[in-house]
């Protein structure tokens, strides 16, 4: 019998209970799955960082802790956590964010917003989209999320191009990595959609420099992480006119405190972190694969590299 502890926010239960069960029992493993175990009974735990789990020194003969976000940085630092950590990567979440990039970069490159609103008569000529291949857009991360959204765009036309820490290939994308392949990643694009991580290496990596090296009058995405943009650079080459607009799905702080200037600014979008939320029918999907692979003593899939903070 396999112990499986569901420790995520009380309301997920209500979602996540039958799918998680239905997983399991076509996994053919012997699960008990509950929201309450003896710690020291416990083999696994889903996780997530707003559950009532914060020390893990009780669940000592703890397998892995299977998180149900996408996003590890709240998790990385915590030193209780000495089973493998890993992440949540569900075709279900990529899919979502593949619509929400390609939507908002489709939105940009037609000018939608400028004909939303357009009700006074007025036949405005004057504007008329570009072909998508004479659109560069610039995707920072070329991970799960990154790599499916620039395949989109690129199936598209889009010429895109990724940055990741490694050397990549990603079919349609030109890729590009490490510190020296940021500038050339970014210079000239007309969209920049950040999917990084948040780690020390990350914070501020769209900042005043780099939004200079965009094309004038370019557009920024972020369902990413808050830290990974420069706010204060940001609102100034809004001002400017560097950038024509931004669309930002993620804060420093959420939820984005009313005061804040990105609310009230009109060349700013704010989306309550809704790009894309884990689906509990695929994600438990893969929670079970990980279990039948922990009790086949296989390496797990999708495990956070500590150290890299990802
Ligand atoms: P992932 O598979 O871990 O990919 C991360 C990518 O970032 C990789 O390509 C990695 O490079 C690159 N990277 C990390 N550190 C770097 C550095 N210092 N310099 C250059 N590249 C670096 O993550 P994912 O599943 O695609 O998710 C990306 C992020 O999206 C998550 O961390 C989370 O913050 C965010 N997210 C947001 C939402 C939402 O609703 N808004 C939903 C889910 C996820 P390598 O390929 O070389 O490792």
């Amino acid at each position: 019998m396999v112990n499986v502890l569901f420790a995520a926010e009380a309301e997920r239960w209500a979602e996540y209970e039958l799918p998680l069960r239905s997983a399991f029992r076509d996994s053919g493993i012997d699960v008990t799955l509950s929201t309450e175990h003896d710690p020291v009974e416990v083999d696994y735990i889903v996780y997530a960082p707003n559950g009532p789990v914060t020390d893990f020194t009780p669940y000592t003969k703890l397998k892995a802790v299977l998180s149900l976000w996408a996003g590890v940085e709240t998790m990385v630092g915590n030193s209780t956590i000495t089973a493998p950590l890993c992440r949540m990567v569900d075709h279900g979440l990529t899919e979502s964010m593949v619509e929400w990039v390609t939507g908002h970069t489709l939105r940009y490159h037609l000018g939608i917003d400028q004909f939303l609103t357009q009700q006074d008569g007025n036949w405005r000529l004057g504007f008329a989209a570009p072909l998508a291949r004479d659109r560069k857009v610039c995707i920072l991360g070329m991970g799960a999320l990154g790599a499916a959204c620039g395949q989109a765009l690129a199936a598209l036309n889009f010429d895109v191009h990724g940055w990741a820490r490694r050397a990549k290939q990603v079919d349609g994308v030109t890729c590009h990595h490490g510190g020296s392949g940021l500038d050339a990643a970014i210079e000239g694009a007309d969209i920049v959609a950040l999917l990084l991580p948040d780690t020390p290496e990350t914070e501020n990596v769209l900042d005043a420099e780099r939004m200079a090296l965009m094309a004038r009058g370019g557009y920024v995405l972020n369902p990413g992480r808050g830290p990974l943009i420069d706010d204060e650079a940001l609102i100034a080459a809004l001002d400017s006119g560097q950038l024509a607009h931004a669309t930002l799905d993620v804060f420093r702080i959420e939820p984005l405190p009313a005061t804040h200037p990105f609310w009230a600014h009109p060349l700013v979008t704010v989306t309550p972190h809704i790009a894309a939320e884990t689906k509990a029918t695929t994600a438990s999907q893969v929670i079970a694969r990980n279990v039948v692979r922990g009790e086949a003593g296989k390496p797990f899939l999708h495990v956070v590299d500590r150290a890299a903070g990802y």
